[in-house]
This record gives C-alpha cells, sequence and structure tokens, in this order.
C-alpha cells in the first residue's frame, strides 16, 4: 500500500508522492501532506554506522513509496556527490558550546542545495512513472538562494526548463552575481523592477490562470515549482537531522533514545518543519527552536498563539529570513488541528483577509515542543564576532540569528541535551555583513577583497561558487517590469 498525500485544505484529494512532486501545490491552494507519519525503518542506535546516503534512503523510501529502491538510490547516488565539498555532505561541527549542522557544502553554499540537488531527480522520475510527456518548466521567485539553488539543480536536466525572478535590486552582489552568471541552455534569469513580494505574486499568478495553462499545454508544456510548498523539496530535507543525530552518536555524545534539541533560523518555515517530521517519524528530538530575526512573526505566533503579519517589513543582514508569510507554517496547523482541513482552511481564509488568525488552547497545546527566539541585527553582529573570538570559527547572518538565540535565550535551560544548530549559509555568501560584524574596518573593501579576506582570518577553502563567479561572463541580463513577467515567460518558452 502506497502512502498517500492530501492537501491541507480538503478531504477529497489523495495522490501518490511522485504525482504529489509533479504538481508542487495541491490544486485547492493547499499544500500536500502525507496521511501519516511513517516510523523510521531502522533501530536509531544503527544510525551511527551510516553514510548521509545510506540514511537519505531510509527516510526517503518511507515517504516516497511509489518510487522503487532502484529508482530512489539513483537519484540519491546523483544527487549527492562530487558536487559537495565533503563526502560527509553535511558535517555536523562543535563549537562554542553547541554543535552547527553544515549545510552549505552544496553547489550554491546555501542549505537549498540539500534538497534542490535531489529534487530535479525526483521530479524527472515522477514525470516517467506518471507518463507526462510535457516539457516541465520550473518557475521560481527568489530573494537570493533558492534561485541559484534551483537553477544549479535543473541546469540541463532534459525535460525541463526552469526560469527564475528575482528583484533587481533585492539581492546581494554575491547572490545575483550567482544568478546571472547561470549555464544551461534550459536556464532563464530575469530581474523585476519591484521587490520580492512582487516577484513571488507574480509567479504565482501565472500558476493560477487557467487560461495560460491551456496554452502552454497544447504547445507541449506544464509548470511546476521548486520552492518549499513542493513536498519534494521538504523531505530531502528530514535527512540531515536523522543523520545529525547519527552522528552525535557516533561521536559518544549521545546514548541510543537520548534526546537532541535543534535550532533552526527560520523564514519559510520548511527547514524546522523538517525536523518535525523528523521527531514524529520517532528521532529523539526535545525541542525545537525557531529563530527569527527582526521580522519576528513566528517568535510572536509561539510566544501568543496569534499570527499577525500587519506590521513593518523589515530589510536585514539575513534577507532569506526576511518574510511575513511562512507558507509551510500552513502544514503545522493542519497537523496540529488533528488533521483538520476545514479548519486549517478556515484559518487561512482569515490570514488572507485580515493578516491574522488565532490558535485554539488545544492547537497550541499540540504545539508546545515548539519555542521562539528572535535576534536583532546588534544581537547577530555580536554573535558573529563572539564566536569567531572565542573559538575561530566564523558564522554566517542566518546561522548566527539562530546562535544567538540559542545562547542568549535557551542554553541555561536546555541543561545537557546537546542543540544542533542548522548552519544554512556558508559566510562567504555574505562575506560583506560577515566582515564587517567581526571588525567594521572591512566596511570599505571591494566584495572579492572581502571574500580573500576571510579567507585569511578563516582559513576555510574558498568554494568553488565563489571562485567561479570571480570571473564568469553574465549571461543573463533582462530586467523586466513586474507586469511583463507572462510575456517574459512566454518568449522563453517560444526559443
Ligand atoms: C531559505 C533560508 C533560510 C530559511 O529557511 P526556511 O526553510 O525558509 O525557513 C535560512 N537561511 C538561509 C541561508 C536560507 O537560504
Amino acid at each position: 500500500m502506497d502512502l498517500m498525500y492530501n492537501s491541507t485544505r480538503s478531504t477529497d484529494i489523495q495522490v501518490t508522492a511522485s504525482q504529489a512532486i509533479l504538481k508542487g501545490l495541491a490544486p485547492d491552494g493547499g499544500l500536500f501532506v502525507p496521511e501519516l507519519f511513517p516510523a523510521l525503518p531502522v533501530p536509531v542506535e544503527d544510525l551511527a554506522g551510516m553514510s548521509y546516503q545510506e540514511t537519505a534512503y531510509a527516510v526517503m523510501k518511507q515517504f516516497l513509496t511509489d518510487y522503487t529502491e532502484d529508482e530512489l538510490k539513483r537519484c540519491i547516488r546523483r544527487a549527492y556527490d562530487g558536487k559537495f565539498d565533503t563526502p560527509q555532505i553535511a558535517p555536523l561541527v562543535s563549537a562554542g558550546g553547541a554543535y552547527y549542522l553544515e549545510l552549505f557544502h552544496g553547489a550554491t553554499i546555501a542549505f537549498k542545495d540539500m534538497a534542490l540537488s535531489i529534487l530535479p531527480y525526483l521530479m524527472t522520475t515522477a514525470a516517467k512513472k506518471n507518463h507526462e510527456t510535457k516539457e516541465i518548466v520550473i518557475l521560481t521567485a527568489t530573494s537570493g538562494d533558492t534561485g541559484k539553488a534551483a537553477l544549479a539543480g535543473f541546469a540541463d536536466v532534459p525535460g525541463t526548463r526552469i526560469v527564475v525572478f528575482y528583484p533587481k535590486n533585492g539581492v546581494s552582489p554575491i547572490q545575483e552575481k550567482q544568478m546571472v552568471t547561470q549555464k544551461g541552455a534550459n536556464t532563464c534569469v530575469i530581474g523585476i523592477h519591484g521587490n520580492f513580494d512582487d516577484a513571488q505574486a507574480g509567479v504565482k499568478k501565472l500558476f493560477s490562470d487557467k487560461r495560460l495553462e491551456a496554452e502552454i499545454s497544447a504547445e507541449g508544456f506544464c509548470f511546476s515549482s521548486a520552492n518549499s510548498i513542493n513536498i519534494g523539496r521538504l523531505v530531502p530535507q528530514i535527512v540531515y537531522y536523522v543523520y545529525a543525530y547519527g552522528r552525535l552518536l557516533a561521536d559518544g555524545v549521545l546514548k541510543a533514545g537520548d534526546p537532541m534539541n535543534v535550532v533552526v533560523p527560520t523564514g519559510n518555515f520548511g527547514n524546522i518543519l523538517a525536523a518535525f517530521y523528523a521527531k514524529n517519524m520517532g528521532l529523539p528530538i526535545g525541542k525545537l527552536i525557531c529563530a527569527s530575526n527582526e521580522n519576528k512573526v513566528l517568535y510572536d505566533f509561539f510566544e501568543t498563539g496569534v499570527y499577525d503579519r500587519n506590521r513593518e517589513f523589515i530589510l536585514t543582514s539575513s534577507p532569506s529570513m526576511d518574510i511575513l508569510i511562512s507558507s509551510n507554517l500552513e502544514r503545522l496547523i493542519y497537523h496540529a488541528s488533528g488533521r483538520d482541513a476545514a479548519k486549517n482552511a478556515a484559518l487561512m481564509g482569515e490570514l488572507a483577509r485580515t493578516g491574522r488568525y488565532a490558535l485554539t488552547e488545544e492547537m497550541a497545546a499540540a504545539m508546545r515542543d515548539f519555542a521562539g527566539g528572535y535576534a536583532t541585527e546588534e544581537q547577530t553582529f555580536a554573535e558573529i564576532r563572539r564566536v569567531y573570538g572565542q573559538c575561530g570559527y566564523v558564522l554566517d547572518t542566518h546561522t548566527a540569528v539562530a546562535s544567538s538565540v540559542y545562547h542568549t535565550g535557551f542554553a541555561q535551560k536546555c541543561g545537557d541535551v546537546p542543540a544542533v544548530i542548522a548552519s544554512t549559509a556558508s559566510p562567504y555568501k555574505f562575506a560583506r555583513s560577515v566582515m564587517t560584524a567581526i571588525d567594521p574596518r572591512y566596511a570599505g573593501m571591494e566584495d572579492f577583497a572581502l571574500i580573500d579576506e576571510l579567507y585569511g582570518i578563516s582559513g576555510i577553502r574558498i568554494p568553488r561558487a565563489i571562485e567561479e563567479i570571480r570571473t564568469a561572463p553574465v549571461l543573463h541580463d533582462t530586467v523586466i517590469e513586474k507586469d511583463e513577467m507572462e510575456a517574459a515567460v512566454r518568449r522563453f518558452l517560444a526559443r
């Protein structure tokens, strides 16, 4: 019997894992969720001896049951290979009283690579299984990290094309350079005059345009999504929490069954939701600590039970967490309501209408393993300075938010339970903020000079992703108005 997926907003939609991955979003606007949480297929003590790829297979086969063993193992083998700069794929590093789970060793040096390295293989396998013969067109809006990771994953993958829209003046210089130098005949990168919300709204509009869908379908295309609303991004993210537990066992930090806490710098709530899924599979996780930057809508939510996006949007030095509507929270709401699709749909309706909703006592109780914290910009920079000063270990700004939240609010309360902090980006990706946090004198330097300085003070080898863009030619220079997105997609498809 296959594990089926249903929508968070209605009870009558049921699809297999491969169909859910192919579609991305449920037709009623909800997100696909598994009908139950499968258990880990091995006793936890066995995790200590398992490689990343073995762990990935053990976890993913429980969720993606309509993939054959052969198919899934092939996807895993091709995803987690030499693209990563360490055979451990996701090393766990002990520094200053916590464990940093480094999720940035993939092709684009942010944690999005953990899932977007495998999603293209899962997607093309799903197309074959479901006899989808149309070319799959991935539409993506990005504030920086998802765009490049999706481009790297889908570049030159047969049967797919990918279009990425980014806010022309809303990404870091390194992020922009990474995207506009992307190779691959099936890739298209477009800057828009507007912000990330405009890009996201534009993409959603293209997705829901039935007339456009019919037209491109007649031309042999279908749309899909590479953002974290796709369950095909969530499932691969469960793996590294299970793998981290195995490393703590192997290193003798934990005995099988002892709990670990996780601390996750959060934006769209995908990464921490994957930890929640891992816990529900039976992995001994104690607290799930959700760390926000100054856009602390989630902190307020976990403190008060009220979600309220009616507030100022703040631009911070951790831009991938600058978000006021965390899409994946919908999946937690659904689970916490006892899988009540009607109740979830009502709350999401309220959010759309008023920008706000309140949990019931029962739902809040069902979320008691979660705790929220936040770090201001000053606290974030102070944490980078503190950890570098104490142990010479350099955090990126996003990881520093989580580290600050843990060390200022939670470390004492957590006693002997080890904390695994998700380290979501290489400091090289945010070199300017990181270096000026360590010493304000760096503020006057050029971006690539800062890269060399960072190498000088950290000794961490400069990642290939950075070396590549130093001299790479710009291949994408289209910039459009935000109401020209449909025309741009049509032009690309006519190519
Ligand atoms: C995307 C991203 C996050 C936020 O992850 P979510 O799954 O959206 O909560 C945090 N840090 C970095 C560096 C990211 O790219």
